[in-house]
């Protein structure tokens, strides 16, 4: 069970009466238990039932009912004052880290993370300092206000090590090819959990997102895709793209699925909402989804040699 005490008597100091809880996939089935607790404590709780993608899908409908939100799962990627995010911390075993030592080549390197790993940082790089490696943890931005985390939409703590070499430690491919292609290091990851660890290689999503641009190019229109979700929405940077191309058009939406695109009809997208939909769900999509810097190159704003990662940056 999440613990809560301490929530308890922020909600306290607050004067919260009522209070929305908001739960991400892997964290709801903690929702009934947590729910009883707080209504113990005295509070009126209400559960948001919508789907959450992140820190920047705040359940505000649900908001609309309470005093206060309490996001959990996430640190803040916007700070607002009715909303208290709760991250969740995961423990890993830092004797994990054996396995990645042979593979560093530089002793000194950049050191990130995902948000329920960043509490394990000093403790990572203490375990690498042992083994003759200085590990840079640096600040990113406002969207990732922990030293040394990232997320799928941000790298800047990753860059602002300004090191060569960049130790991911979390699961999954997406976050060390984005780090990868936003800094130009070379870059390591390990799976804390398994403890498989490898040296990072984006050429293959590169060549990937070649041939779907050229598959873009003829299009006849582009619908220039605008979230609708509270901290997805680029509207600049869609107004931008729209402006680079008269076959462009702003398309504002909540939900980016398959059925939606293709009732729509337009014949290729640029997608401006979380920049891993056009990356992690290209197969499931009906037509190409272009991530921003893509369609710069499209429209001859941007060179293919300056290809990069789609970032949301704060
Ligand atoms: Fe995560 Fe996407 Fe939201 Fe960024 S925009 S925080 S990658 S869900």
């Amino acid at each position: 069970m999440i613990p809560i005490s301490d929530l308890i008597e922020q909600l306290r100091s607050r004067g919260a009466r009522r209070v929305a809880l908001q739960f991400p996939a892997g964290l709801a089935r903690e929702a009934p238990g947590t729910s009883a607790a707080l209504r113990d404590a005295g509070f009126e709780v209400i559960v948001s039932g919508d789907a959450c993608y992140g820190g920047c899908d705040l359940a505000l409908d649900a908001l609309a009912y309470a005093d206060v939100l309490v996001h959990f799962g996430h640190a803040p990627v916007e700070e607002r004052p009715d909303v208290v995010y709760e991250p969740v911390r995961i423990d890993f075993d830092l004797s994990v880290l054996e396995s990645v030592v042979p593979l560093l080549k530089a002793r000194r390197i950049g050191l990130v993370t995902t948000i329920q790993h960043v509490h394990l940082l000093d403790g990572v790089a203490a375990f690498l300092r042992e083994h003759g490696v200085e590990a840079v943890v640096a600040a990113g931005d406002g969207r990732t206000p922990v030293p040394g985390q990232v997320l799928g939409c941000n790298f800047a703590a990753a860059r602002a090590t300004g090191a060569d070499e960049i130790l991911f430690v979390g699961t999954g491919v997406f976050h060390p090819i984005g780090i990868r292609l936003s800094t130009r290091a070379r870059v390591v990851a390990l799976d804390p959990f398994t403890g498989q660890a490898g040296v990072v290689d984006a050429d293959r999503l590169v060549r990937r997102r070649a041939a779907l641009m050229e598959k873009a190019r003829d299009a006849a229109n582009y619908g220039i895709i605008l979230s609708s979700r509270s901290g997805q929405r680029r509207l600049d940077l869609a107004r931008r793209l729209v402006g680079l191309s008269e076959k462009a058009f702003l398309v504002v939406m909540r939900e980016v699925s398959p059925d939606a695109l293709l009732d729509l009809g337009f014949e290729a997208y640029v997608n401006t909402a979380c920049p891993r939909l056009a990356y992690d769900d290209q197969v499931r999509f009906p037509v190409p989804v272009l991530a921003p810097p893509e369609f710069e190159i499209l429209c001859g704003a941007r060179s293919l040699d300056d290809y990069t990662i789609d970032e949301y940056l704060a």
